[in-house]
């Protein structure tokens, strides 16, 4: 077909043919168009579903520059993929959206769509209106979710127990996460940050007080959670005190430095004596301001400029530690963890508007000139910075994502918290629950229930897939077992622990990412039915 291209000619007037065919545009309709869809929204969720669960696989992303991720996070393995395709796309908006409401369950939500998005072509292919076959999902979503909430069991999360409830969800959680070796310290680390800014009468977790830094040295281990501020600073001089107690902080606006003289002329420096005058005229200003300082009653200034060796040096032989270079957001929270006030001249500086912290630390990395502040006990606020280390970039990057996601499970449980139980038991019990209502439908959508269903077994057959186990007798048996036994808790033993019982190894999910992993999987669905004409423009059409 030439019908794209024309004849031109360069300025040699030699000839040569322009193909359009790249910039045309281009159009799919109706059924064809559905159904391209639903095989691309395919293949992405194939790529996550070898992640999903605790012996789930790792994946390497490589960008195009070159930079490597490391992770079992199916939010992050989809958006860091390079997708043309704009139903994919909106997979990966549907992991995002899990990320953002609920912080877990980002890869089974992906799982589970393209599940759901498998048994509606099939239906599809059988003849059914795409249309049809989302309302019968719907409908399915609706007693799935039902099935949650008859289900959840209320657990109780107290904290006085060492080995409590919240400590053992926010273990689950870690489970399938690079860090898993050291998982009883981050879920702990999860935890304490909860509990630390958690508002139990509200059921809220203010996430703002909570900060998750990293840098890179050391080993994952040496991750701590820090009950303050930290600041990517260091103690303006190398000789002051590592560890500074009882801190009364001056925090300056103002620069350390002597105002010029006010001369109505150019300074001019001729000999020796003026300079001599001019530096006694400085130090004089240098120890006002330092005086000012001392009076107020502070042994720490917290600077939002720099300041010059002599100034250092005179706060170092005053017995005051310093830091410079803060900058105005790090000022900021320093000022309201501390309950200080921001000064801006120093005859301002009175004993009320210093900040108080019980400690001041500086942190060193091993041989590197890497230093790190860490404000802690801090007057005001409840804020705390759980702070991530990793022997690289990698690991600490893969470590912030694994503690982020306890993080939201424990904070999720304090919001709201009944469970379900994991490995794929909420979702065969839905699937039950969701195939008993087929019968008792006489139209259509007894199919689309029966699809629906199917959809949900594919997370149970994931999981004992990934786990070595075989999938179909896995869920065979497992259905058996929970209609006879009428459980809901029976799920699948991905770590072999002997035992299908998930109430009994603790394996939960919070009732409330649960719900949101089915509503969500299916609106997409349903999102994607509904989509039956793509018209993509062409780049350099004319
Ligand atoms: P997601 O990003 O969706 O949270 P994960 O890779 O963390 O994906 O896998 C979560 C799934 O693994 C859930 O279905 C959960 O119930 C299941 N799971 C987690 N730990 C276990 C375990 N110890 N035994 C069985 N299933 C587990």
């Amino acid at each position: 077909d030439m019908s794209n291209a024309i004849m031109a000619q360069d300025e040699m007037g030699r000839p040569f043919i322009i193909v359009r065919d790249q910039g045309k545009k281009q159009r799919k309709h109706g059924l064809e168009a559905t159904k391209s869809h639903i095989l691309a929204a395919r293949s992405v969720a194939s790529i996550v579903k070898t992640s999903l669960g605790p012996r789930g696989l790792d994946k390497i992303l490589i960008s195009q520059d070159g930079d490597i991720t490391i992770t079992n996070d199916g939010a992050t393995i989809l958006s860091q993929m390079d997708l043309d395709n704009e139903i994919a796309k909106l997979l990966v908006e549907l992991s995002k959206s899990q990320d953002d409401e609920i912080g877990d369950g980002t890869t089974g939500v992906v799982v589970l769509a393209g599940a759901l998005l498998d048994q509606a072509l099939e239906l599809i292919e059988k003849g059914i209106h795409p249309i049809k076959v989302a309302n019968g999902f719907d409908e399915a979503c609706k007693i799935a979710v039902q099935q949650l909430d008859d289900v959840a069991d209320d657990i109780n999360i107290s904290t006085e127990s060492s080995d409590s409830n919240l400590l053992k969800a926010a273990k689950t959680s870690l489970g399938s996460k690079i860090v898993s070796k050291s998982h009883d310290h981050f879920a702990q680390m999860a935890v304490d940050a909860v509990l630390a800014v958690a508002d139990f009468e509200r059921k809220d977790v203010d996430f703002e007080l909570i900060k998750i830094e990293k840098k890179v040295g050391g080993s994952i281990e040496d991750s701590s959670l820090i009950r303050g501020v930290l600041l990517d600073k260091d103690f303006s001089h190398p000789q002051m005190p590592k560890h500074v107690e009882d801190c009364r902080i001056a925090i300056l606006t103002c620069p350390f430095e002597p105002p010029k003289p006010k001369t109505k002329h150019k300074l001019d420096i001729s000999t020796v004596e003026e300079f001599k005058v001019l530096q006694e005229y400085e130090q004089k200003k240098f120890q006002e301001m330092i005086d000012q300082v001392k009076e107020s009653g502070a042994n720490v200034v917290a600077c939002q400029w720099g300041f010059d060796d002599e100034a250092n040096h005179l706060l170092l032989a005053n017995g005051l530690n310093a830091i410079r270079w803060i900058g105005g957001s790090e000022l900021e929270l320093l000022a309201i963890a501390t309950n200080g006030r921001i000064v801006p001249r120093f005859e301002d500086l009175t004993a009320e508007k210093l900040g108080r912290a019980g400690t001041i630390k500086e942190l060193e990395f091993g041989t590197t000139r890497d230093r790190m502040l860490v404000i802690e006990d801090c007057s005001n606020t409840k804020a705390v910075t759980c702070f991530i280390r990793g022997s690289n970039e990698m690991i600490a990057a893969e470590g912030v994502r694994a503690l982020h996601d306890s993080i939201c499970v424990v904070r999720n449980l304090v919001r709201d918290s009944r469970v379900v139980y994991g490995g794929g038991a909420s979702e065969l019990t839905c699937s039950i629950a969701v195939s008993e209502a087929a019968d008792k439908q006489k139209g259509i959508d007894q199919y689309a229930f029966r699809a629906f269903a199917a959809a949900l077994d594919t997370i149970p057959m994931t999981l004992a897939e990934n786990s070595g186990l075989d999938p179909i007798e896995t869920l065979s048996s497992l259905k058996a077992k929970q209609a006879i036994e009428k459980s809901s808790y029976l799920g699948v033993d991905c770590l072999g622990k002997g035992t299908n019982d998930m109430k009994e190894l603790f394996v939960v999910d919070p009732l409330i990412g649960k719900k949101q992993q089915l509503l969500l999987a299916t609106q997409l669905t349903r999102m994607i039915l509904k989509i039956n004409d793509v018209i993509i423009s062409g780049k350099d059409e004319y």
